[in-house]
């Protein structure tokens, strides 16, 4: 792969001068508190407890049985796990999910405009499977979060599923060598290999602004959208805003979806920006099946491999994707290794030269939707395009050409200052609001099991946590950790990740499932030494990323700890999606009996 190439490379001064304005940009932006700054929604806010998807939760008997497996979560990765498992055979699946149904991300967040911005044909797992065909290049939330529901369907999950329930403790049985799993609802079941795949971004946060919970207008997180104020619905139509003053928080990837649909139905709104979004062309449109080959057997997989090849920077013939996120793959940050070892010729200042055309490209692109000068000018993006999650929307700027849309510039003061109980003050001015919506994002990582959040205690009485603590991420392939017979674990920690994160899920799947059914074909259980672990942590951290180099200069926000930097080390396999999934294919082939242990003897 190569960076995309200038007509005319810029001069060292273009150069210098970008620099000193991302710098001048980010100062404007960084706060002391760093992600402290931030208070979770759930915590402090008591209309995060209720799910506004049940109401009332339904009474149900408290279960202590025993299942072949249970799977802590019941979004994608819980869904595809359990889909995986059934496909081998196994009887008992046992999913644990906080919301009343399947579908994670995608059931908490139903706010008007959602879609996803990755191709549906490359982001809806198991269309091979299930015989879907999106219609539309870019899912609505609702066919998404019905897609999650119809795998579940089609894989009996239902049967055994247990919604409205978290996950409170696992605990392993070193005699019966089986799991025990207790819920909040009061459950204590046994289940023999426990799956937990909790995502990451999770749990809601609201800016820890002076006031915020003094203002007496109505609010409310996207994740928890309220319809029953609103009215409306995620195509819009909310009647319920009309003559409204609305004021909304945060600019990012929610943000730039819900803007547009808010503008059309409130009275007058008010957007509260601190940093822009780089906002590319997002072309949505619909797709036919021969478009996308859907007459061939196995055309869905392929078509995500493809697009998994290109966004991890390995070289295909064809883009069968061909949209944004293919077109500036080549300044996605993970890639940075990979240019190093492909020897590029001089690396940083080729980087610097392909990202000054993208960003100057989305630059001007404000300029030429946004007719006021000032608004335009605060609507520009000054930071480098991997700095922050780039966002697609062709509705979103021309919003800002509505006589009853206010862009508000909080970054002179880091944000929005204080709150009041009418309204928000930024620059001394205070903007009072009936209603103000916070699309401030959530808590990277927290609702994993290495939060503390779940408990897992393992062989002897150690404690997941405490072993991380103590020394630091330990896992065979981010999956299995010593001490943790028959816990495998799903998301990014020592794995692969990808923009298409549901694709590194289903493979995870397939893995976890693999492993399942090597430990019933030895009669085993699922452990690696702590060589293993060692082995894998060193494969992690040779290559690692350069995050520190990268991070350094980018504006605040949850990619590099609201500006503190992001750690190197051995938190993610560092050379590509790609190649880590041919690493476990291997491997599953090859290997796989190494990490099967005796149900006798403890491993040393
Ligand atoms: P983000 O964390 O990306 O954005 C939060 C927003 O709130 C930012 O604009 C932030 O500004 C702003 N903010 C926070 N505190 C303050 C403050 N004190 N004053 C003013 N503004 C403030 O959350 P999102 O929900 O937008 O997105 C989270 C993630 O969810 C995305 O990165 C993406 O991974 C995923 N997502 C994916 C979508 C898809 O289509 N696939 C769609 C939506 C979300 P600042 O930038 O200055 O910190």
């Amino acid at each position: 792969m190569t960076l995309p190439q200038r007509d005319t490379p810029p001069t060292p001064q273009q150069t210098a001068d970008l620099r000193e304005r991302y710098r001048i940009e980010r100062e404007r932006r960084v706060r002391p508190e760093g992600p402290s700054q931030y208070r979770s929604a759930s915590a402090e806010f008591g209309y995060f407890a209720a799910d506004p998807y049940v109401g009332v939760v339904p009474e149900r008997e408290t279960l202590h049985d025993a299942v072949d497996v249970a799977v802590i979560g019941g979004g994608f990765g819980g869904i595809l796990a359990g889909a995986r498992l059934r496909r081998q055979g196994v009887a008992r699946v046992r999913v644990i999910e906080k919301g009343g149904d399947f579908g994670g991300t995608w059931y908490w967040n139903r706010y008007p405009g959602i879609h996803c911005d990755v191709e549906s044909h490359v982001y809806l797992p198991m269309l091979d499977e299930t015989g879907h065909i999106p219609e539309w290049k870019y899912a609505p939330g609702e066919e998404i979060r019905r897609h999650a529901v119809r795998i579940a369907e089609q894989f009996d999950l239902y049967e055994d599923a247990l919604f409205s329930t978290s996950a409170s403790s696992l605990t392993w049985d070193e005699t019966a060598h089986q799991w025990m799993v207790a819920t909040d609802r009061g459950d204590e079941f046994r289940a023999t290999y426990v799956i937990t795949a909790t995502g990451t971004l999770t749990e809601p946060k609201l800016p820890g602004i002076p006031g915020v919970e003094d203002y007496q207008g109505h609010t409310f997180h996207t994740s928890r959208w309220d319809y029953g104020y609103t009215g409306g619905s995620p195509e819009g139509g909310m009647t319920g805003l009309a003559g409204k003053r609305v004021g909304v928080v945060g600019t990012g990837a929610t943000g730039v979806q819900v803007i547009p649909l808010l503008a059309e139905d409130a009275g007058h709104l008010y957007v509260f920006q601190r940093t822009p979004s780089a906002v590319d062309v997002r072309g949505q449109r619909h797709v036919t099946p021969q478009e996308v080959g859907a007459a061939r057997r196995g055309w869905a997989a392929e078509r995500r491999e493809n697009f998994l090849r290109i966004v991890s920077g390995e070289h295909t013939e064809h883009d069968l994707v061909a949209d944004r996120w293919t077109e500036s793959s080549a300044l996605l940050e993970k890639l940075l290794p990979s240019f190093r070892r492909n020897g590029e010729p001089d690396f940083e200042v080729a980087y610097e030269a392909a990202d000054h055309t993208t960003m100057n490209a989305i630059r001007d692109r404000v300029d030429a939707e946004v007719t006021d000068p000032s608004t335009a000018a605060a609507l520009r993006p000054w930071y480098r395009y991997a700095c922050k999650r780039p966002t697609f929307s062709d509705r979103y700027l021309p919003t800002f050409n509505r006589n009853d849309v206010t862009l508000v510039d909080t970054a002179d003061s880091h944000g929005i200052e204080r709150m009041t109980s009418r309204g928000v003050v930024v620059g001394g001015v205070e903007y009072e609001l009936d209603c103000l919506v916070f699309a401030t994002g959530f808590s990277v990582g927290v609702s994993g099991i290495t939060s503390g959040k779940l408990p897992v205690t393992g062989r002897d009485g150690i404690r997941l946590l405490d072993v991380r603590t103590q020394r630091g991420p330990r896992t065979l392939h981010g999956f299995t950790s010593n001490g943790f017979p028959n816990l495998i674990q799903m998301g990014s920690l020592q794995n692969a990740s990808s923009v298409n994160f549901t694709h590194i899920l289903d493979e995870q799947a397939v893995h976890a499932a693999a492993l399942v059914a090597a430990a019933e074909e030895h009669g085993a259980v699922v452990e690696p030494t702590r060589e293993a672990e060692d082995a894998w942590t060193d494969v992690c951290a040779q290559g690692a990323p350069d995050h520190e180099w990268f991070h350094a200069e980018c504006t605040p926000g949850y990619y590099n700890r609201e500006g503190r930097g992001r750690p190197n080390g051995p938190l993610a396999y560092p050379h590509g999606a790609v190649a880590f999934h041919d690493l476990l294919r291997h491997w599953r082939a090859e290997n796989i009996v190494e990490v099967l242990q005796p149900k006798v003897s403890t491993p040393v």
